[in-house]
């Protein structure tokens, strides 16, 4: 058996919280997504959620100190011991050596890395349309072009590191939720990644 030890990449809009959410779930691993850490701080009014609210709503990346530091933390706990998904980090090439550090010190490298590939066009319309719905501060255009921007140009490199470690599994997605998910895990399972 493999253990899941799984990060989820794709750009804005791609539907990665989404389906990190029922991977893991479908897995039973904690999903950790470093967007949800921060917005929840920003709604409760905490110390973390004063010091990042500005730089999210602008779009920027939160220092790579004071993720990585979270990411520590709680990959730490008890429940992250048997897997793990992680959604949103690492985000560029720092973090990627940084989470390195992390999963070496306890002989755990990640074991599949799930690219999930949308056109841009396809991801600014769901974004539009999520920004109908939830209302996210950070889903203004001008904020979604420069997370496009930085994905492009800081994320999408850390997905060639971890080809050359040959653990990404690239998945179409278009379609669904269903359709994608069941990609997902189609993948996974030819890993020895299963339930
Ligand atoms: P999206 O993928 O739509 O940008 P996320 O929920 O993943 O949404 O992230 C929201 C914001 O949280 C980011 O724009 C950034 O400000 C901050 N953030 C999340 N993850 C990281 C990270 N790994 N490093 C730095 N900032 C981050």
């Amino acid at each position: 058996m493999t253990y899941p030890r799984l990060l989820i990449v794709g750009p804005q809009g791609s539907g990665k919280g989404t389906q990190g959410e029922r991977i893991a779930e479908a897995l039973r691993i904690p999903a950790v997504s470093t967007g949800d850490v921060f917005r929840a701080n920003v709604k409760d009014g905490t110390e973390l959620g004063l010091q990042v609210k500005a730089i999210i709503d602008a779009g920027d990346l939160v220092p790579d100190e004071l993720t990585g530091a979270i990411v520590r933390d709680r990959l730490a706990q008890d429940d992250a011991a048997g897997g793990f998904l992680l959604d949103g980090y690492p985000r560029n090439l720092a973090q990627v050596a940084d989470l390195d550090g992390f999963l070496d010190e306890r002989d755990q490298p990640l074991t599949a890395v799930i690219e999930l590939a949308v056109p841009r066009e396809e991801s600014i319309q769901r974004l539009s349309r999520r920004a109908a719905e939830q209302g996210r501060a950070d889903d203004n255009e001008e904020s979604i072009a420069k997370r496009l921007s930085i994905y492009e140009s800081e994320t999408a490199p850390i997905l060639d590191v971890y080809r050359e470690r040959g653990i990404v599994d690239a998945v179409d997605g278009v379609g669904s939720l269903d359709e994608v998910f069941e990609r997902i895990i189609t993948a996974l399972a030819a890993r020895g990644i299963t339930a």
